[in-house]
Formats: structure tokens, C-alpha cells, sequence
């Protein structure tokens, strides 16, 4: 990736001028071409189909109000409360969050999208438990939620990152996956027996943990290795 040197502006894979100050670019390494990506959109057209996409996403959005008030209204005329009704605004709570909500967003970023399905699921797991009632929501299904979202955000992050060595990314998802193991089954204990009694996951913990050992001594071995033959030049 390379930066205008006069304003900072990302530049494409190849430029003959930065496209905001207009100055010119000079990049051995990638020689101008007309074909290469570039960052920004190369015409107006493409902005114009996000203005199109934010006003069908608003229209949309208005007119999912209408079903949310009419069964609202409905249910509140029946026995003047809210009962059943609960559970369709949840689903279109849901339809918003999912579909309708990103298309507002210039660029969403993948994370915001597991953490809006991780809290569209929890919130429509309370509608149910609302509903339907019984002792598995706050000690079982909301943690499990929880758990699930934040490994899944945790390895998107570990894995996207530009810094982090493919070796280091390997450990780091198989710590995730480490965590996870004992804490699905400490739930899945609780929630059943009352108590916290770790079987399988600590073998499964085990298992991960010593293949992020080898990870680790294989991935050092290999870089004192590269450092011996730089030394040597050979
Ligand atoms: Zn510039």
C-alpha cells in the first residue's frame, strides 16, 4: 500500500497522480497501469448507488414501522397488554439489525456485524424467554450468546490483523478455542446438574494447548534458523 507523499492519501496499486493534491507519483516498484484497483470509486456512478441504497434502506425501515404499530395496536386491543405480539417485532427487530441497518453504514466493518448477530440473538432469545418462560436464558442460552460472539469476533480480529505472524494468529485461535471448550462446558454442566464438573473440555483444552506449544517451538526454530543463515550469508 502506498501514500501520497505531499497530502497522505492511500493511493491505488498504481497512480500517475495522487487523485486529490494532484501530485505526481513516482513508484518503481509499481509502474503505472490503467487496469490496477484503486481505493476510491472511479466515477460518480458508484456513490450515487450508495445514495440509492441509504434511501431504499430509510424507506424500508419506515415502512417495517407500519407491521411493528399495527400488531402492537392489536395485541394491546385484545387484553390490554403485550403478549404474543412481542415475538413478530422481535423477528422484525431482527430483519432491521440484519439486513436493513448495515445498507445504512458507509463501509461496515465485519466485527460490527458479529456483534449485531451476536446481540440480535440474545435479544431474541429474551423475547422467547419472555414468552415461554423457564430457567435457561440467563445461566445457559445468553452466555452461550456471549461466548460464541466473542470467540468469533476475537479470531476475526486475530486473523485480519497486518502485524500479528501467521504462527502468533495459530496460537491465538487455539487459545480462543481453548476458552471456549471449557467454558461451553461449564454452562452446559451448570445448566444440567447445578455444578461445574470439566470432563472432555479439558482434554480438548489439552489437545489445543500443545499444538500452540508446537506452533510456538517450530515457528522460534525457524527464526533462529533464518537468523544463523543471514549471519552466514548463505
Ligand atoms: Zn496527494
Amino acid at each position: 500500500m502506498s501514500y501520497c507523499v505531499n497530502c497522505g492519501v492511500e493511493l491505488g496499486e498504481s497512480e500517475k497522480r495522487c487523485p486529490l493534491c494532484g501530485v505526481e507519483v513516482i513508484n518503481p516498484a509499481k509502474p503505472y497501469s490503467e487496469k490496477a484497483e484503486r481505493p476510491f470509486p472511479a466515477s460518480a456512478e458508484s456513490v450515487t448507488h450508495r445514495g440509492v441504497r441509504i434511501i431504499t434502506a430509510k424507506v424500508l425501515s419506515l415502512l417495517l414501522v407500519i407491521p411493528v404499530l399495527s400488531v402492537l395496536i392489536a395485541d394491546l386491543l385484545q387484553d390490554g397488554r403485550l403478549s404474543w405480539s412481542l415475538l413478530p417485532v422481535a423477528a422484525m427487530g431482527f430483519v432491521f439489525l440484519a439486513v436493513i441497518f448495515p445498507c445504512l453504514l458507509k463501509k461496515p466493518p465485519v466485527w460490527l456485524f458479529i456483534l449485531l448477530g451476536t446481540v440480535e440473538t440474545a435479544a431474541f432469545l429474551f423475547v422467547v424467554w419472555v414468552l415461554v418462560g423457564g430457567d435457561w436464558l440467563w445461566l445457559f442460552a445468553l452466555p452461550l450468546t456471549a461466548l460464541v460472539g466473542a470467540a468469533a469476533i476475537g479470531c476475526y480480529l486475530i486473523l485480519r490483523s497486518k502485524r500479528a505472524s501467521v504462527s502468533l494468529k495459530i496460537i491465538v485461535v487455539l487459545l480462543i478455542l481453548m476458552v471456549f471448550v471449557i467454558v461451553l462446558q461449564m454452562l452446559i454442566e451448570l445448566h444440567l446438574s447445578g455444578r461445574i464438573r470439566l470432563s472432555w473440555s479439558i482434554y480438548a483444552a489439552l489437545s489445543c494447548g500443545m499444538v500452540s506449544l508446537a506452533v510456538l517451538i517450530v515457528s522460534r526454530l525457524i527464526r533462529k534458523n533464518e537468523s544463523i543463515r543471514k549471519k552466514l550469508f548463505f
